[in-house]
């Protein structure tokens, strides 16, 4: 299935954005969903345009919304795959409060942040997950606040799925989004998707020297959660691929008594008079 559209993306060239995008594109393919068995909802920001660069249902949302957005569009018709998108800034800063509870949550949908460690669209500040030191137009003299440690962060509040990847590794970020879209329940998934005019420390090329791959960590085991914590704090959190699955926890869905097997989209929600009548009675 091809799930590209024609409309051309407005990112510099070179953004590492470009990547996720093709990513969720192939993974979608590889994994056999139909463009209109999808959903991608966005929130603000250069990352926040995917949802209008992918062939499928787009929701570009508000500003540390995508989640809220996301989980309303998963309650009300199951049978869509849902990606919730957007930057670190968005969904570690204004959004935080909704990315906690969507992960303590553990509804079934796949949230992919592009982190490039500043805010792009507003010509580079400091963001959530820059690092001390870092000086951008809103720190001068270097930040003093140290960067979000967001995997550890999600694992502490219970996160089922959390993963991390390199928008230069093609290979690997398609293959975790697969595993994210086909786990049952929220998985997380952060991408270093570097931001290559506005973030002139962490390049390309400043990821690759200091990156490991958890698949070359001899007996690393991503059911093993305390084994994930602390792998991440030995290393900085600069470790990509699945930092930790739980495939036992059911999702929120299958928790919900009486959820009806019917998705709310196709229910008949036809109202008699005499039902809105009784209804309206209740407000009066
Ligand atoms: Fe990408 Fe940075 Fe350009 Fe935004 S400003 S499109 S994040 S390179």
């Amino acid at each position: 299935k091809d799930f590209r559209n024609n409309v051309k993306p407005n990112w510099c060239p070179g953004c590492g954005d470009f990547s996720v995008q093709a990513a969720i594109q192939r993974a979608a393919a590889n994994v056999g969903l139909e463009p209109e068995g999808m959903a991608v909802v966005s929130g603000i920001g250069c990352s926040g345009r995917i949802s209008g660069y992918i062939n499928t249902y787009g929701f570009h949302g508000i500003h540390g919304r995508a989640l809220p957005i996301a989980q309303g569009v998963k309650m009300a018709n199951r049978d869509l795959t849902v990606i919730a998108s957007g930057g670190d800034g968005d969904g570690f800063a204004i959004g935080m409060g909704h990315t906690i509870h969507a992960i303590r949550r553990n509804i079934d949908i796949t949230y992919i942040v592009m982190d490039n460690q500043i805010y792009g669209l507003t010509k580079g500040q400091t963001s959530p997950r820059s690092e001390v030191g870092f000086k951008t137009k809103s720190t001068p003299q270097g930040s003093v606040e140290p960067a979000l440690s967001v995997m550890e962060m999600a694992l502490t509040a219970g996160a089922t799925f959390v993963a991390q990847s390199f928008s230069s590794d093609l290979k690997e970020l398609t293959q975790l989004i697969e595993e994210g879209i086909k786990h049952k329940g929220f998985s997380l998934i952060n991408v270093f998707s570097p931001c290559v005019t506005y973030n002139k420390v962490n390049t390309y090329d400043w990821f690759k020297e200091n990156l490991k791959k958890l698949s070359e960590v001899e007996g690393y085991d991503p059911s093993n959660r305390m084994q994930a914590m602390q792998t991440l704090i030995e290393n900085n959190s600069l470790v990509t691929g699945l930092i930790y699955q739980n495939k036992q926890q059911p999702s929120y869905q299958e928790l919900i008594k009486g959820y009806s097997d019917k998705p709310l989209v196709h229910a008949d929600l036809k109202m008699d008079q005499s039902m809105f009548d009784e209804l309206m009675a209740e407000f009066m």
